[in-house]
C-alpha cells in the first residue's frame, strides 16, 4: 500500500466522451457521492459539482442537527470479514489502510485548517475490534470461509478465535494490557455458564460517519470539487434529456434553474429509485432500526463509561453475523451514546412514485424520514424494539437499567443480491447510477471512488468487484427479499410501530 492515500487514484487514464473539463454533476453528497467527486478529481476531473438538498457545510453532516442520510450517523462497521467474498474483504482492506492514515492528517492538522464540525483531537476511525459472538457455541460457515479468506491473504494473525488455544495465548500480548479480558466476553457469558465461542477480529472497528463526511467534503473541496447544498437550489427535481430522449443532459432543480451535464452520477442513496423509479426491479428502499442508550453523566457513573470506550467495548454482532439475530452495537460515543442496530428485518415503504421525466406511474419502496417527506416523529417497529431488548436484556443489563432513550429509522437500499449498483445506465451515455449500499457501503468512502472513475473511464474492462456491481436484473443468488414487492410481510404498513412504553425494560433505572 503506498504510504499517500491520493496514489490510489485510478491509472491509464483512457477517456472516451468525456473530457477533463466536461460538466459532471453528482446528486447526493452521502458516501457514495463524496467517494465519487473525490477520486474524479484526483483523476482531474475540473469541472465536479455534487448537488445535495442538504445544508451539510452548515450541519456538519451531523444527526442532533437535522442531516437527514444514511451516511450521516455516530458510527458505522469497518470490517474486512466478508465470508467468501475476497473481493469486498481486500478491497475493505485497503480502505482500512487509507482510513488511518485520514487519521494522521486530521490529527497533524492546524484546527484553523479544518471544516466546522472537524478538530484536530478528533478521529474517524476507531481500530476498536469486532466481535461475532455465537451464542449456540459454534462458528458459523460465515466465520469458518472469512477465516479462511483471511489466513489466505496473510492476515490470519489480525484474527482471534475464543477457545482457539494459540489465539488465546498470543492475544494478552497483542493487545493492551486487561483489554483481552474486556473484548473476549464483554456479555458476561461464561460468568452466566453459557457457551463463549466466536472470532474477534482486531483489524476492525468503526468509522464516525458523520466527521468522516465532513472531512471528505473538505478534502473534495482541496481537489477544486463544487458543492451546491440547498433545500431549493441543490435539490435535483428532474433529469433534463437530450432532443431525442435517449440522453441525460442536466439537472432541474428545486429553485426551477437548470444545469447543464456532460455526465451525471446518481447517488442519492435512498432516494434512489424514487428519482429513477425505473431502477426497482434491481434496487429497493429499505429501512434498518436504531435505538440509543445514554449513558449518565461520566462523573456519575465513571464506570460505566470505562466499560462502553472503545478502549475495552468492542463493535459487536451478538449471535454471529449472518446467521445471526441481526442485532450489532458500538462502544458509546464521545458523548455517552450507545447505539444497538436492529436488520433482522429491513422494512419497505411502497407509495405511488411518477417518473420525473416519463411520467410513468410506479408503485415502489421510498423513505419516510424523520424529515421526508414532511417532518414526523420516528417511530420504530415493535418487532425491532422487543428484538434488541432481549439481547440488552441478557447480554448487557447495564443498558436496560439506563433504558432507551431514542430511536432511528436508518434508509438506504438494497439490492437483489447485496453488491453494490455502480454502472453506466443502459441506453444513456449521460448517466451512472452509484448506489445499492445494501447496509454495507460506508466503509468503502475511501475507496469507493476509485472505482467509479474506472467505471466511467473502462466501461469494457471492470475490476473483479465492479464486475459484481453491475446493471443486472436477474441475482445469481438469493433475491434478497425484492421479488416479495408490495404484498411481502416486510412492508412497515403491516408492522405494528412501537410507543415509547414499548421501550421500557422491567427493571427501573438505578442511576
Ligand atoms: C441502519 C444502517 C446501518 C448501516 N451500517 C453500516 C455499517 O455498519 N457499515 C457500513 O459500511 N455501512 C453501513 N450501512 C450502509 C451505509 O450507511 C450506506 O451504504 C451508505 O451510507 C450509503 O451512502 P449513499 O451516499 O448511497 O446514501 P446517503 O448517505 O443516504 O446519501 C444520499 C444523499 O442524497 C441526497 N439526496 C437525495 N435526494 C436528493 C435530491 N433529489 N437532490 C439532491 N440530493 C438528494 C440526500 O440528501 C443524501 O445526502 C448502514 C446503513 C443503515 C441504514
Amino acid at each position: 500500500m503506498s504510504q499517500t492515500w491520493e496514489n490510489a487514484r485510478p491509472k491509464n487514464m483512457d477517456l472516451t466522451h468525456l473530457s477533463k473539463q466536461s460538466p459532471i454533476i453528482i446528486v447526493g453528497a452521502g458516501a457514495f457521492g463524496l467517494s465519487s467527486a473525490l477520486y474524479l478529481a484526483l483523476a482531474g476531473y475540473s469541472n465536479v459539482t455534487v448537488f445535495d438538498k442538504q445544508p451539510y457545510d452548515k450541519n456538519a453532516y451531523s444527526t442532533a442537527e437535522g442531516a437527514d442520510a444514511a451516511s450521516a450517523d455516530f458510527n458505522k462497521v469497518m470490517r474486512m470479514s466478508y465470508g467468501d467474498e475476497l473481493d469486498y474483504q481486500r478491497f475493505a482492506w485497503d480502505a482500512i489502510q487509507i482510513w488511518s492514515l485520514w487519521n494522521k492528517q486530521i490529527s497533524s492538522s492546524l484546527p484553523e485548517n479544518l471544516p466546522h464540525g472537524l478538530k484536530p483531537s478528533d478521529k474517524i476511525w476507531y481500530n476498536c475490534g469486532f466481535l461475532r459472538m455465537s451464542t449456540d457455541g459454534s462458528l458459523s460457515p460465515f466465520e469458518e470461509s472469512t477465516l479462511r479468506n483471511i489466513t489466505r491473504e496473510g492476515l490470519r494473525s489480525t484474527q482471534f478465535v475464543i477457545g482457539n488455544k494459540d489465539d488465546e495465548k498470543r492475544a494478552p500480548f497483542y493487545f493492551r494490557k486487561g483489554e483481552w479480558g474486556n473484548k473476549r466476553d464483554p456479555f458476561h457469558r461464561q460468568r452466566q455458564g453459557k457457551s463463549l465461542a466466536g472470532v474477534f477480529d482486531s483489524s476492525a472497528g468503526y468509522v464516525d460517519a458523520s466527521k468522516a463526511c465532513t472531512w471528505v467534503m473538505h478534502i473534495c473541496r482541496q481537489y477544486g470539487v463544487r458543492f451546491v447544498l440547498d433545500e431549493k437550489e441543490g435539490q435535483v427535481c428532474s433529469f433534463t434529456k437530450s432532443p431525442a430522449g435517449n440522453k441525460t443532459v442536466g439537472i432541474r432543480t428545486g429553485s426551477g434553474r437548470e444545469h447543464r451535464s456532460e455526465f451525471l452520477i446518481l447517488a442519492a442513496g435512498p432516494w434512489t429509485p424514487y428519482l429513477f423509479p425505473a431502477i426497482s426491479p434491481l434496487m429497493e428502499t429499505t429501512v434498518g432500526s436504531v435505538v440509543y442508550f445514554r449513558l449518565p453523566p461520566k462523573e456519575k457513573a465513571p464506570g460505566l463509561w470505562d466499560r462502553f470506550s472503545p478502549e475495552n467495548f468492542p463493535v459487536f454482532a451478538y449471535g454471529g453475523w449472518t446467521k445471526g439475530l441481526g442485532i450489532g452495537g458500538f462502544p458509546r460515543t464521545a458523548d455517552g451514546i450507545v447505539k444497538i442496530g436492529y436488520r433482522g428485518v429491513k422494512y419497505t415503504n411502497y407509495e405511488e412514485v411518477q417518473d420525473k421525466v416519463t411520467g410513468t406511474k410506479h408503485r415502489i419502496s421510498v423513505p419516510k424520514t424523520k424529515y421526508w417527506p414532511e417532518p414526523s416523529e420516528p417511530a420504530i417497529t415493535k418487532q425491532a424494539v422487543q428484538a434488541i431488548k432481549s439481547v440488552v436484556r441478557e447480554a448487557l443489563p447495564e443498558l436496560a437499567e439506563l433504558g432507551i432513550a431514542g430511536c432511528r429509522n436508518c434508509w438506504y437500499t438494497d439490492s437483489l443480491d447485496t453488491n453494490f449498483v455502480i454502472d453506466h445506465v443502459p441506453g444513456d451515455e449521460g448517466m451512472m447510477v452509484c448506489s445499492g449500499g445494501s447496509g454495507h457501503g460506508f466503509k468503502f468512502l475511501p475507496v469507493l471512488g476509485k472505482e467509479v472513475v474506472n467505471i466511467i473511464e473502462k466501461p469494457a474492462e471492470k475490476s473483479a468487484i465492479a464486475k459484481l456491481w453491475q446493471w443486472r436484473t436477474k441475482a445469481s443468488g438469493p433475491k434478497n427479499g425484492l421479488e416479495e414487492g408490495e404484498a411481502g410481510p416486510r412492508n412497515w404498513k403491516k408492522q405494528e410501530m412501537a410507543t415509547e412504553k414499548d421501550w421500557e425494560f422491567d427493571q427501573k433505572a438505578k442511576l
